[in-house]
Order: structure tokens, then C-alpha cells, then sequence
């Protein structure tokens, strides 16, 4: 039985919060201890779609698909390819997919929190390390003190897992792209000229070695993204992100003899503007199953976003550990099982990810970007006719 376990999930992102919530709902007890200090404290990033066989099935098995339905975009799943001239290469403005709908990374959080009792999250904890005790039961020791001991620590702290390293001496390794993001408030009020390039939905723009990346948010947000193939630190020795309106004008001269519609997606930025490389663990990444250690989502598998797959594995892990845990009389069993499933299930999801990483920028130009497109299109004109 697995309702006596004292089991501590470390992070609060979509996949740890999923996994409590579903633990919560069948009478398991958790505890949740995250880094940052309180919900708000840092803004969860940008738009998600969520599919219907791994994150709608994750939140279906938490009991939360009414609250997502209500905080799903389908209006906003729009795609288009522009050249660097702008001249628009591929339009599919009319997708209103039911497989994968947009959601705000911030109201999704915000539905998982508000499905769990106050007391599971013990915010402001920052694990730094694991340590075993000798009866096989493990203490937390956190940046500001310690908590223990725990049969099953649950690792669903994101790309630099603490958890990780007592399982796999792997770190996810540098792809060779870095994201500066950026990003433009009220925009169809402030700059109705570039909410109407974006449209409701994705751009992607690609030419001479850079990309740009723009998607809508909720509440008329914009979110971009200027993509570089570059070394791991070229962006923050090239941009001063600490004076983010000197950092603008930079980025916007990485793109000089660019249409001016587009570099103006910068020039009006008024976000935070910071630079995310991307990493990722390699694909088929796994471990020897240790009693009582465990991985979830980024932590297990850090891959490129350019799949939009992350989350909704990370979800889907979240499930399939719960149901395990709920269902598998012997709880050694039920993480082993979990562990061999997923580690099988991430294989082509991964592979996916570094494939298009691989492309991404290409000698081509836009010229593979705008093959996927079509492919994508003609998947769902497939879906949607079968
Ligand atoms: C620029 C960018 C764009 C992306 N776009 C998409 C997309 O469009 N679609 C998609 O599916 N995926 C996307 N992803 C990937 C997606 O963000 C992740 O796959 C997803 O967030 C993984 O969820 P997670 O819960 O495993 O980890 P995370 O979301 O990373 O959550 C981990 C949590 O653990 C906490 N934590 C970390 N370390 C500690 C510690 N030591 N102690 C306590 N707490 C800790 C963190 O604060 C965080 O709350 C994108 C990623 C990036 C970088």
C-alpha cells in the first residue's frame, strides 16, 4: 500500500504539480517543495499547446478538464512562414485543432495550485542536495535547512535536477541555439500593425543564419523569440541584458536588412528581455532504477522546444507515475514500471526534438521550415478528414 508513503516531489512546474495533484485526488500525501518564493515570483513564460493524448489526458486524469477548458486558447493556433523581406510564405490561419490547444503557462500553473490544499507547497526551498540514510529512506537538504526522511523523492526540478545526479551522471548538453526572448504588451491596442503580422497565433521567420519565432498569448501579449546558432556565452557577452533598452537595440541590429515590419517586433518589445540556451539531455537518457529516487519531465529528459513536446511529456509522466503509484499494490514496483514505460515512450519525442534543432537555421534557409509547415497542415487536413 502506498498511502503510508512519505513521498517529496521537488518542483513545482506542470509536471510536479500534475503528479501531486493526482496523488492528492487518490488519497495519496505529498509534499511539493520549490525554489521560488511564492507563485508570482517569476513569470512561467509563454504559451503551451497542450495534446490531447498527453497534457489534455494528464489533466483529464487530475480531475482538471472542466478548469482547463477554461483557460484553453483554440482561437490562437494559427501558423505562418514570412521571409526576411516579409513577404509571407505559408499561411494556415483558419487551425482551430481540438488535438492541441494553446494554454498560458501562468494559468496553467495557476489551475494545478489552485486543485491542491496551501500546505502541500513548501515554497522558497532550493534542494541542493540528496542524502541517503542507511535504512534506504532519504533527507533533503535545501539552501535554507532540511526535511526528511522520505521513501520516494520524486526529481521534478527541470533541466538542472539535484535529484538527477544520484541516478545518471549525465547534464543536458548545449545545442548550439540560443533564444534572446522578448516580448510586446497589449499589442493589439499599442501596435495593431504587428498584431495583425502575427495574426492569432505563430510566426516563424528564418533567413542568413537567424530566425525569429513570435507567438500570441493570452491578455494580447507577445511573445518572441530571436534564434542563434552561436556559442553557449555569445549572448551574454554581446547584450547588456541588465539596460533591457540598450539590449533591444542590439538585437534589433543583429537583424539589420530585415523588413522593418519585423524588426520592429523588437524595436517595440517592452518585456523583460533575457537569453535562453537551449540544452538537452541525449536521446534514449536513462538509469538503473534506484529505490526510492525518481524522475519526472525535463528532469528525465530535457529536449529542444522545437517539437512542442516538453511539457506534454512531462505531463504524461505525471499521470503514468500517479496511476502506477495508485494502482500498483507494491510501490518499488509501480516507479520501476514507470520508469521502463516512459523511458521507451520519450524515444520518438526526443528524436523529433533534436532533429529539428539539428535543421533549425539551416544552410536551406526557410526552405525545411516551410516543408514542416506543410506537413503539419496536411497532417491535421488529414486528421480532421478520417
Ligand atoms: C524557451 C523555451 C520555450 C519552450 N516552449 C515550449 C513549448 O512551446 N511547448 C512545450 O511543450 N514545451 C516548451 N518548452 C519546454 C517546457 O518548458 C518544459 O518541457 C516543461 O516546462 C517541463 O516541465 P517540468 O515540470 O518537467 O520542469 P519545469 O517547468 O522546468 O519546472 C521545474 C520546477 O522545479 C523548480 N526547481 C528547479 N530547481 C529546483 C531546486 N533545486 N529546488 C526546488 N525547486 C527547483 C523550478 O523553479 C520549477 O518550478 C520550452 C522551453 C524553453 C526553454
Amino acid at each position: 500500500m502506498t498511502s503510508h508513503l512519505r513521498i517529496a516531489i521537488i518542483g513545482a512546474g506542470p509536471a510536479g504539480l500534475t503528479l501531486a495533484r493526482i496523488l492528492h485526488q487518490g488519497g495519496i500525501a505529498t509534499t511539493v517543495f520549490e525554489r521560488e518564493e511564492h507563485a508570482l515570483s517569476r513569470p512561467q513564460g509563454g504559451t503551451l499547446d497542450l495534446h490531447l493524448q498527453s497534457g489534455q489526458h494528464a489533466l483529464r486524469s487530475a480531475g482538471l478538464y472542466e478548469e482547463f477548458l477554461k483557460i484553453a486558447r483554440y482561437e490562437d493556433q494559427g501558423s505562418r512562414l514570412y521571409d526576411n523581406d516579409g513577404k509571407l510564405l505559408f499561411a494556415d490561419d483558419d487551425a482551430d485543432d481540438a488535438e492541441r490547444p494553446d494554454v498560458d503557462r501562468t494559468a496553467l500553473r495557476n489551475v494545478l495550485l489552485a486543485s491542491l490544499p496551501e500546505e502541500i507547497i513548501r515554497w522558497n526551498h532550493a534542494l541542493r542536495d540528496v542524502r541517503p540514510r542507511d535504512d534506504g529512506t532519504y533527507d533533503l537538504v535545501f539552501e535554507n535547512g532540511s526535511s526528511g526522511p522520505f521513501d520516494l523523492v520524486v526529481g521534478a526540478d527541470g533541466s538542472w535536477s539535484k535529484v538527477r545526479p544520484l541516478v545518471s551522471s549525465y547534464r543536458p548538453q548545449y545545442t548550439g541555439i540560443t533564444f534572446v526572448e522578448f516580448g510586446i504588451d497589449d499589442v493589439d491596442a499599442s501596435h495593431p500593425d504587428l498584431s495583425a503580422l502575427v495574426g492569432r497565433g505563430k510566426i516563424g521567420v528564418e533567413a542568413a543564419g537567424r530566425g525569429m519565432i513570435v507567438q500570441r498569448n493570452g491578455n494580447a501579449h507577445l511573445r518572441g523569440y530571436a534564434i542563434f546558432r552561436v556559442p553557449v556565452e555569445w549572448a551574454d557577452v554581446t547584450f547588456d541584458f541588465a539596460a533591457p533598452a540598450k539590449a533591444r537595440a542590439r538585437l534589433a541590429a543583429e537583424f539589420d536588412g530585415w523588413a522593418p515590419s519585423i524588426i520592429r517586433l523588437i524595436e517595440a518589445s517592452n518585456d523583460h528581455i533575457v537569453s535562453r540556451p537551449i540544452y538537452a539531455l541525449p536521446v534514449g537518457h536513462h538509469w538503473q532504477n534506484r529505490v526510492g529516487i525518481t524522475l519526472l519531465g525535463d528532469a528525465a529528459h530535457v529536449m529542444s522546444p522545437f517539437g512542442g513536446e516538453g511539457v506534454n511529456a512531462a505531463m504524461l509522466d505525471a499521470a503514468e507515475l500517479g496511476r502506477q503509484l495508485l494502482e500498483n499494490e507494491d510501490w518499488r514496483n509501480a516507479v520501476r514500471t514507470y520508469e521502463a514505460d516512459m523511458f521507451e515512450r520519450v524515444v520518438e519525442p526526443a528524436e523529433h526534438a533534436a532533429e529539428a534543432v539539428a535543421t533549425e537555421l539551416s544552410h536551406l534557409g526557410p526552405e525545411l521550415s516551410l516543408q514542416h509547415y506543410r506537413a503539419h497542415l496536411e497532417a491535421r487536413r488529414q486528421g480532421a478528414a478520417a
